[in-house]
């Protein structure tokens, strides 16, 4: 017996490391996960500033096409004025020059505007592609290192489960069934080191007449508080 439980918790100790394996296997730690975020968020300013580039480059398109146009027709109010023969002619066209001029100084400024604008966000779309790419190299080293320490974690995962095949030979189906009944209800711990006559894992003392027949190896016994099979752990 005293082999079978010492194939219990060999058996025990792999399904341990089998279900840790299994979850940093499925996880993404934080400091990656946080590097990616602010990678993406990096690339949604830059997604955004590219939609205002955009539109602010139609609208400066739009705006020189009218300004080209409000040239042409002050041009033509200048020339009106030269054939103007009476003077509600002349002042009729006189007031037509001036709506020109101050349309073309409105589009003008908008222009300028539209330019300064276009230029502030093409300074910020070089600042922003350079901390992208800055960030964009952080994320790719911290991927590249994750994905070798989870290389190393399969590697690991493969040995343990041969492992865990390998003991599991050594125990008895019917102490194995016991044992996965308990695993099951006990987050996967079924057996516990009895030391100084208290239970590790529940931290319940075992009686005395116990602890004597857990030292004889002879049967399995049970904790009487939470039921996982006892190990006699005291140093001998
Ligand atoms: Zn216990």
């Amino acid at each position: 017996m005293r082999s079978v439980l010492q194939s219990l918790k060999e058996y025990q100790d792999v399904l341990i490391r089998i279900a840790e394996l299994d979850r940093l296997l499925s996880m993404v730690p934080p400091d990656v996960e946080n590097l990616g975020k602010e990678w993406n968020s990096i690339k949604d300013r830059i997604t955004q500033l590219t939609t205002r580039q955009g539109e602010q480059q139609t609208q400066l398109k739009e705006k020189q096409t009218a300004l080209g146009e409000a040239n042409i027709k002050a041009k033509k109010f200048e020339e009106d004025l030269h054939q103007v023969t009476n003077t509600r002619e002349y002042h009729a066209a006189l007031k037509e020059i001036d709506g020109a001029k101050k349309l073309i100084h409105t589009l003008q400024e908008s222009v300028t505007a539209r330019q300064t604008e276009l230029k502030e966000i093409e300074t910020n779309l070089e600042e922003c592609s350079q901390l992208e790419a800055e960030s964009r190299s952080r994320y790719d080293e911290a991927m590249t290192r994750l994905k070798e320490s989870q290389k190393e974690h399969q590697i690991e995962l493969g040995e343990k489960k041969r492992i865990r095949d390998a003991v599991a030979q050594n125990i008895p189906p019917r102490i194995m069934k016991q044992f996965e009944r308990i695993a099951m209800r006990r987050n996967g711990v079924g057996l516990a080191i009895c030391i100084n006559s208290v239970c590790t894992a529940c931290n319940v003392r075992v009686r005395q007449n116990v602890v004597d027949e857990l030292r004889k190896f002879k049967r399995l016994i049970s904790c009487e508080s939470c039921k996982r099979i006892l190990l006699f752990g005291d140093q001998e």
